[in-house]
């Protein structure tokens, strides 16, 4: 007998050929409530043979959606952005329930998210082609946008309503067909959200969602000549095999796979000010963020001030379950999150790196963990080179601009970085030198609805969403016509 689903959860299920269903397998995972730690829900995998259905669902959806006009896309992704904004309020308690995060996190998300939906419906009206100059011949010659054809779309539990929502809409814009495994550990989100594209008037066969045991899902999917497209995000490691898994079919792809932000203060800032900033944005979805701001290179002549009151800050930030109205901060969104965010403070703290405030977990119910911030982190630590993806900011001090940039330069993450400074010509040199996929000035979050989001070095290859994003779903056909 599978647990029952909790209050307030959502049944979980396998969509797949435009059917509900449980699989016809035995296997499944329990899905935590991480402020609890106890179960909420049992999740069905799929087997080979749901996997198998989903592939050939998706083919049969390809070629009744690449049909579709851009009016219908349009008309159809607004209505699922519609529904998601209805029914808000109930897929954030979801949210909350199985990833941690803050009813308040959990509605920006969704709103979001939403936005994001209809804007890429409206940009399928967009999607125009190229009319190039007449060729040797005296010929006609055209590039004309196709979808690239099933899409297989593979997203985190940090993010579980914006990222799989941004790679099925993208999809469905281009005209492609799509099979989503949202996280495994947040499938009630995956389950509301293409409900709402379903009920939205998405056609069957147009989107499959599958869950199961990642690399065998992942492998078998990635492997079918049905599949023409990956989109993944995710840990570098994964996306280095995912990476490895394509090219043998010469697959297109989309990767984002995380980032270690570096956050650069001059000394004419209001202190203050950047600190009620970026504490805020360090400590969104408790720091399990890839824009998370991380290492906090601040100038010598303010830094002394500005870890005090960094620290102030984040001591005072209220932990507590998601569910809760006045919690600021709510739990990891697992166990090995824990293990992680402890092993990296352990690591810092062993090669001379200060604890300022926070280090331990909380109590033993659940996994929760204090905001912890370190100063004086030498480069070997730890949570310097890898992504700690949990609430830990680090703070150094510069003096010099040359060496700063190397520092923030130093990784092979470059997704996101921040600078602080009231001074033109600093912003500039900051836009110029670091290397990153995005840059905020005077700002501690990076994005919109209407950007495309990705990195440069190892954070990813192409972007999501954002016209350059939606074009990665596309083909160009060169066209060449003469009259006979
Ligand atoms: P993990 O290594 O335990 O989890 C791996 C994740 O990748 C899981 O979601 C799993 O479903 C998926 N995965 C694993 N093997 C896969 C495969 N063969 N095919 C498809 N998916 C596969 O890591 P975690 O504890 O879940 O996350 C921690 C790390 O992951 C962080 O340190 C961070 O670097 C990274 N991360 C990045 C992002 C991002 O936005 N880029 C999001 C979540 C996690």
């Amino acid at each position: 007998m599978k647990p029952q689903t909790v209050e307030g959860y959502t049944p979980l299920a396998l969509y797949i050929a435009g059917e509900w269903t449980q699989g016809s397998g035995t296997g499944g995972e329990a899905v935590l409530d991480p402020a609890l730690g106890s179960e909420i829900g049992w999740l069905p995998h799929a087997t080979s043979v749901e996997l198998d259905a989903a592939l050939a669902s998706a083919d049969r959806g390809f070629a009744v959606w690449r049909k579709s006009s851009p009016q219908q896309r349009c008309k159809v992704l607004g209505a699922a952005a519609a529904l998601l904004r209805e029914r808000g309020a109930k897929i954030a308690r979801i949210c909350a329930l199985e990833e941690g995060k803050t009813i308040g996190e959990a509605m920006w998300e969704i709103n979001f998210t939403a936005d994001r939906i209809e804007w890429l419906g409206e940009e399928a009206k967009r999607l125009t082609g190229t009319v190039l100059p007449k060729g040797f011949f005296g010929d006609e010659r055209r590039l004309v946008p196709e979808p690239v054809g099933p899409v297989l779309a593979m997203s985190p539990w940090n993010l579980p309503i914006m990222m799989p929502g941004s790679k099925i809409a993208c999809a469905l814009a281009a005209g492609c067909s799509v099979i989503v495994k949202p996280s495994e550990e947040t499938p009630g989100t995956g389950v509301e959200l293409v409900r709402c594209f379903v009920d939205a008037g998405v056609p069957a066969n147009v989107i499959n969602l599958v869950y199961g045991a990642p690399a065998e899902v992942s492998t078998r999917l990635i492997e079918s000549p049905v599949i023409r497209k990956v989109s993944f995000t995710g840990p570098l490691a994964v996306g280095k095999l995912l990476y490895r898994q394509c090219a043998d079919g010469m697959k297109k792809m989309t990767m984002e796979l995380g980032g270690h932000a570096p956050v650069i203060v001059f000394d004419d800032v209001d202190v203050d000010a950047v600190v009620a900033k970026t504490v805020q944005s360090k400590f969104s979805n408790a720091g399990q963020m890839c824009i998370a701001p991380t290492r906090f290179y601040v100038h010598d002549r303010i830094a002394d001030a500005f870890a005090e009151r960094f620290t102030a800050a984040s001591a005072a930030l209220k932990v507590g379950n998601g569910l809760d109205k006045e919690t600021q901060m709510g739990p990891l969104a697992n166990a090995r999150r824990v293990d992680g965010t402890e092993a990296m403070i352990a690591d810092a703290l062993d090669r001379g790196a200060k604890l300022r405030t926070g280090g331990k977990r909380i109590g033993n119910t659940g996994f929760f963990f204090e905001p912890t911030v370190l100063s004086d982190v030498p480069n070997e630590a730890r949570p310097m080179w890898d992504e700690p993806f949990g609430p830990i900011a680090m703070i150094n001090r510069w003096d010099n601009l040359e060496n700063v940039i190397a520092e923030a330069n130093r990784l092979p993450f470059a997704l996101g970085a921040y600078a602080f400074t009231r001074s033109q010509k600093n912003a500039q040199i900051m836009t110029e030198e670091i290397e990153t996929g995005m840059i905020a000035i005077n700002m501690a979050h990076v994005g919109g609805y209407d950007a495309p989001f990705g990195g440069i070095k190892e954070s990813g290859i192409g972007r999501e969403s954002g016209a350059e994003g939606l074009r990665e779903y596309l083909d160009n056909k060169l066209v060449t016509q003469m009259n006979l």
